[in-house]
Parts: C-alpha cells; sequence; structure tokens
C-alpha cells in the first residue's frame, strides 16, 4: 500500500501543543512514558505466548534497547513486544481512544505546575504523544507478532500523520524521535548523553520487570599490542593506546520490591515505586506490606494516596491492583482484588499459587483471588482502624479525602459494616464547641466516631441522635437542635447528602436507634418528664387548638399539618417530616440529579406555644376569631421555617411584601 495520510482529530493537535508547554520544565517524562509503553508491548507478548509459544522463541530474550545519535540527534527506543499492525497505528497512535481527552486538556490547563500536569498523562492513557515534548520529528516503525509486514508512522506533531509500507526484520516497535536542536543545549535535556538516559531511565523507569539497555561508548586500552617494558595499561593516558567501543549496558535494577522485606527497603524507595506506579507526585498516605502463607500464598505492597483520584468517579474509569503470577505481571488493574469502595487502593499483589494463564473470566471466579481479596479488604480495614486510634491526625486526611468511599463501603459490604461504621467520623454540637474552645485550631474541625458519640451519652439517652442539612454552617443554628441543646444531648450534623440514603439503611450503631431530629416527634428524658410533658402539651392544645386550625387553614396545601412542638425551646415555629420522610436537602438533591417531578412529602409545621409571639397570637385569636393579622403572621412562621433550615422560599417577593408591611405597621 503506498502512503496514506491522516489528520489528527482537532482536540489531539490542542493536546500536542498543550502537552509540549505544560510539561517544558519536566521533558524528561517523555522517556518514562515510552518505555513504560514498551513495557506494556513486553508484557502482551510475554502473556500471548503463554498459550502460544510459537509466539516468543525459546532464545530470545524481551528488552527494551534505547541508544541516541549525536550527529543526527536522534533518539531511539526499541523493544520486541506485541508490535502493532497498520489498523493498531491508526487506533493506538492517531486517536485517542480515551473518551476524556477534552477532560484531559481542560485539567492540563487547570495544572499548577509541571509535576501535576505529569501525574495527568498516566491517568488519561495519553502517554504516546508526550513523545512531542521533545520532538517535532516522531517514527515509529512496527511490526506485530506473527504478520509479514512492518509499517511505519510518521508525525511532525502539526495535525497529521501519515503510515507507510516498511522493512523490518525482528517484531515490535521501534520509535525514532528526532531532538529538537535548542534542548540539546542544555546539558540536562541533551537525551544524546548517554550519561542523561541512564539517569532519567534509574529515576523514572528503575523497577521496569525488563532488561533497559543503553547503547554507550566505553574506552579500554589496547591488548596485543608491544609496548615497552614496564608499560602499565591501567595508569596509561596516551590516547593513540586506547580503543572506543560500542556496549549495551543495563540501566535498570528490576528489583521486584514487594518481594523483599520490609526491613531492607527504605521509605524513599517504597516511595519511589509508588510514583512509578501511580503516576501520583506525591507521597502515599498509608503503605501496607502483605505477606500471606496459609491457604493461598501471596506477597503484596499497598498504597493508600494522599489525595482521592479525581479521575474515581468517571464512569469507565479503570481501577484494580497491579497483578503478578509467579512473579509474571498478568494485569494491570485487577479489579476483582478489591471491592468497589476501596477502588483508591493502589499496589500491587505476587502471587505463586495462580496459573500463568489465568483469564478474566476465570479470575471472577477464582477462588484464590477471592480469598487475596477477603484478606485485603480485612489488613486495609484493620491499618485504618489502626490509624484511628493511634495517629488521628493522619486518620482524619485520611477521612477528609475518603469518607465517601467508606460510606459507600458500608452500604454494600454487609460483612464488614460494623468495622466501617467504626471508621466514621462526623461533626456534632459537641466537636463544634471543642472547636470553639481551642484558639489554635486550624481549619480542620475535630470530628467524633461514633464511639466516642455514646461513650458521652448521659444515661438517660437512649438513641443518637442526627441533623441532616445542607452545610455547617445552616444547621448549627437550627430550631431542631433546641430542645437536644437544652437536655445536654448531643447531635451529629450530617451534611454530606449521602448521609441520609445511609442511614435510612443502616439505622443502629451496636445497638442503638440513629434518629433523625428533623423527623417525627420528639420525646426526650426521663418516664417522668415524658409524661409530665406530654400532659403539659395535651393541656396546651385545648387552648391553642382553635389557632392551630386557623394557622392551617392559611397556609392551604402547603403543611401537611400544624401542631405543637416539644422540640422548640426559643424559636417560634419550625418543620419536621413525618418518620420515614426524605429531608427537604435529599429532595433537592435528588430533583438536580434529574428525578425531577418527585413528589415532595408535605411536612408538619411545629409551633412553640411557650414562645410570646404565639401567646400573643393565641390572645389575639381569643379576641377576634377572624383577626386579618392571624393569615399573615401563619405566612411568616411558614416562611421563616424554611429559611432557618436553610430551604428555599416558595415566594421570596410576598414575603418581603410582608415583613414590609409589618414593619410599617409597628412604626
Ligand atoms: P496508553 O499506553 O495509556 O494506552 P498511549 O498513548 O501511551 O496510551 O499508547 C496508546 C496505545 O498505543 C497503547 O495502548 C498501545 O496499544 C499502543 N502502543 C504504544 N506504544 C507501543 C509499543 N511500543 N508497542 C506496541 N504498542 C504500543
Amino acid at each position: 500500500m503506498a502512503q496514506e495520510k491522516f489528520e489528527f482529530r482537532s482536540e489531539t493537535k490542542e493536546l500536542l501543543q498543550m502537552m509540549a508547554k505544560s510539561l517544558y520544565s519536566s521533558k524528561d517524562v517523555f522517556l518514562r512514558e515510552l518505555i513504560s509503553n514498551a513495557s506494556d508491548a513486553l508484557d502482551r507478548r510475554r502473556f500471548e505466548s503463554l498459550t502460544d509459544a510459537s509466539k516468543l522463541p525459546a532464545d530470545e530474550t524481551l528488552e527494551i534497547r534505547v541508544s541516541a545519535d549525536k550527529v543526527a540527534k536522534t533518539l531511539t527506543i526499541e523493544d520486541n513486544g506485541d508490535g502493532m499492525t497498520r489498523d493498531d497505528m491508526i487506533a493506538n497512535l492517531g486517536t485517542i481512544a480515551h473518551s476524556g481527552t477534552k477532560a484531559f486538556v481542560e485539567k492540563l490547563k487547570e495544572a499548577e505546575n509541571a509535576e501535576q500536569a505529569t501525574s495527568l498523562i498516566g491517568q488519561f492513557g495519553v502517554g504516546f504523544y508526550s513523545a512531542f515534548i521533545v520532538s517535532d520529528d516522531v517514527t515509529v516503525t512496527s511490526k506485530r507478532v506473527g504478520q509479514d509486514k512492518a509499517y511505519t508512522f510518521h508525525s511532525t506533531g502539526d495535525g497529521a500523520y501519515t503510515i507507510d509500507d516498511a522493512e523490518k526484520s525482528s517484531y515490535g516497535t521501534k520509535i525514532v524521535l528526532k531532538l529538537r536542536p535548542e534542548d540539546l543545549e542544555d546539558h540536562l535535556s541533551d537525551f544524546t548523553d548517554e550519561y542523561v538516559i541512564k539517569e532519567t531511565i534509574k529515576k523514572y523507569s528503575d523497577f521496569v520487570q525488563y532488561p533497559i539497555m543503553v547503547e554507550c561508548e566505553h574506552q579500554h586500552h589496547r591488548t596485543g599490542v608491544e609496548e615497552a617494558e614496564g608499560h602499565d595499561e591501567s595508569t596509561c593516558n596516551d590516547p593513540t593506546h586506547m580503543v572506543k567501543e560500542r556496549v549495551w549496558e543495563q540501566a535498570n535494577s528490576m528489583k521486584a520490591i514487594w518481594l523483599k522485606n520490609p526491613s531492607e527497603v527504605t521509605d524513599e524507595e517504597y516511595n519511589d515505586f509508588y510514583k512509578n506506579l501511580t503516576y501520583d507526585w506525591s507521597e502515599p498516605l498509608f503503605r501496607l506490606n502483605l505477606k500471606a502463607e496459609g491457604t493461598v500464598e501471596y506477597r503484596g505492597l499497598l498504597f493508600i494516596p494522599s489525595r482521592a483520584p479525581y479521575d474515581m468517579n468517571y464512569r469507565d474509569a479503570k481501577y484494580g491492583l497491579r497483578l503478578h503470577a509467579q512473579h509474571v505481571l498478568i494485569m494491570e488493574k485487577c479489579a476483582e482484588l478489591l471491592p468497589d469502595y476501596l477502588r483508591f487502593v493502589k499496589g500491587v499483589i505476587d502471587s505463586s499459587d495462580l496459573n500463568l494463564n489465568i483469564s478474566r473470566e476465570i479470575l471472577q471466579k477464582d477462588r484464590s483471588i477471592s480469598t487475596i481479596r477477603k484478606h485485603i479488604v480485612k489488613k486495609v480495614l484493620d491499618l485504618l482502624d489502626n490509624a484511628s486510634e493511634n495517629d488521628p491526625e493522619k486518620y482524619a486526611k485520611f477521612w477528609e479525602q475518603y469518607a465517601r468511599y467508606i460510606k459507600e463501603g458500608a452500604a454494600s459490604d454487609y460483612e464488614n459494616k460494623d468495622k466501617l461504621l467504626k471508621l466514621m467520623r462526623f461533626v456534632s454540637t459537641f466537636t463544634v464547641d471543642e472547636d470553639a474552645k481551642d484558639e489554635n485550631k486550624g481549619k480542620e474541625s475535630v470530628k467524633t466516631s461514633f464511639a466516642q458519640y455514646v461513650s458521652r451519652m448521659p444515661s438517660d439517652q437512649k438513641d443518637i441522635y442526627a441533623i441532616t442539612g445542607e452545610s455547617l454552617e445552616v444547621i448549627k443554628n437550627s430550631p431542631h437542635l433546641e430542645a437536644f441543646k437544652q437536655k445536654g444531648y448531643e447531635v451529629l450534623y450530617l451534611t454530606d447528602p449521602y448521609d441520609e440514603i445511609l442511614f435510612s439503611q443502616i439505622t443502629e450503631f451496636d445497638g442503638k436507634k440513629i434518629v433523625f431530629i428533623g423527623r417525627g416527634e420528639v420525646e426526650l428524658g426521663s418516664e417522668e418528664e415524658k409524661k409530665a410533658n406530654r400532659e403539659k402539651l395535651d393541656a396546651q392544645k385545648k387552648d391553642f387548638g382553635g389557632l392551630l386550625e386557623k394557622i392551617q387553614g392559611a397556609l392551604g396545601g402547603s403543611v401537611e399539618s400544624v401542631r405543637l412542638s416539644s422540640r422548640l425551646t426559643s424559636s417560634p415555629a419550625c418543620l419536621v417530616g413525618q418518620d420515614g420522610d426524605m429531608s427537604p436537602q435529599l429532595h433537592r438533591l435528588l430533583s438536580k440529579m434529574g428525578n425531577a417531578g418527585m413528589p415532595e412529602s408535605k411536612r408538619i409545621l411545629e409551633i412553640n406555644p411557650n414562645h410570646p409571639l404565639l401567646e400573643k397570637m393565641q390572645s389575639r385569636f381569643a379576641a377576634n376569631a377572624d383577626d386579618a393579622i392571624i393569615p399573615k403572621f401563619a405566612q411568616l412562621l411558614y416562611d421563616q421555617s424554611l429559611l432557618s433550615e436553610g430551604s428555599p422560599l416558595p415566594d421570596p417577593v410576598e414575603y418581603t411584601k410582608l415583613v414590609t408591611e409589618l414593619m410599617v405597621e409597628s412604626l
């Protein structure tokens, strides 16, 4: 086939430009990316050869070769991996398969520094394009294993590329980059220099599991030449006696760090490995070494990143642990090793009990895999539990990033529900007070666990109380809290909308009911107190009966009913849900998420008979049941109840009018 010319998609063009710009100060990552692609190609060839030995002759060593040509100003990276066909080139190099190209470009624009930009490349799978950071002339020649024909892809990074027939004797891929002359002037970015090449490989690719051979120039003393008596070759510096020779030197150590005993490995080495594995530029928050010798033998090295990766919630984001069987990489991201909610855990698992030919389909049913997975979950949860007890500050950092995942786990992993509940932390009436006391506190507030909450419960408190709301600012002053504060009962502030969903499924901790105080009737205190309260309320109901009906009439269909409150001490009124109702915040959230038209359950307006406003309203009503001020006040009570819980007013203009009118009257 003759040469064919193709256009890159328009986003690709922008991507190439952005990448060159954002990564200008850490150009060397391009080498890591191309080596990583080569290593993946070698993995695939090795994997294919497991089922078809003809794909890899016994005497062929899988390796990566890097060489430079100072005169031609080129750098060549070659592998004997699986190679690409012509169609593969179009699909893999000519188009960006990942749906997140746009997202990638956006994120790249936001990146504050080159390190952040670098980590994006790996996360978005656009490694090949990093070649254009150092080159505007890239040639890829490749021959797919088992095929006769080879092809060449060539692009100058300006929006188009060509594909041509090529000659290549061996299988695999060879990438030649013409380096920019201006980069070569700076010694550190002179990638024709063997020292720079070797250092870059050590820095980024030391753990690659194939030899990375670099072509180097060696000098040695001529032998077999007649020399004067007593000539010492080791001290001779006569240049005419020296010969130069080109040799291949291995630049990476290939050490499998997860097989070593932790005592033999430094923190720095672990962190380097982590960074290589994840493309994260910051240190991990937690590290976990695993070694199991029971029913299934395996070793593992797991990490929890200090920040939750932001692509975690994309529907097609891939996650999982790197899986090795008998030290051979089987899968880059094995999701079967982790439950969904632990998808933020990174690392490597290497088991000697797994079959090398294990396929994805088999994985899901494999007993060893499910045993390992169970074990991983246990170890991770133990690690977190331990940290939450012994290193609360570090644990607080974890919770800040991963609260949602732990909650998701509590809702989905029945077996570990109690452990997960134990890991949860909340702000509460108590912690807010503690915060206020602490003068040198940072912006991060103290939080409580359920267990700590329970340990502070006064003896007459039976249930765990919680209030939901959009933000701490709004619910901190909610009228719903009044009676609880007065009794000295702690209330948890649940500001994550997910909490309400979660705790409608999980209704207890340690045998104590979790009660939402914005719903249902509230009865606090000992049996005698409750009885006394009930009697008082019954008496007041007789007095207020007519007024309640009047208010309900004035509010029309806005409320389910109007009743006297036993939860208010200083506010005149509040709105409460019925048991089992969804809160208005959750209703708003679900509506926003596309459940429009979902019926909102009507709530109950509770009024405080001991408030002077209600006392006065009652005496106006007693004097004249048709007093025109009463419906207006009813509307205001309702509107204020909405405002104080952070809900929007149905008609703010009407509200303002009414208030103004009353202000005028009172002057
Ligand atoms: P990613 O590696 O994250 O998929 P890249 O842009 O780095 O993204 O590479 C795109 C694809 O091109 C790879 O998935 C692979 O299919 C193919 N590819 C890249 N380099 C090689 C190589 N050296 N040998 C074989 N295939 C390769």
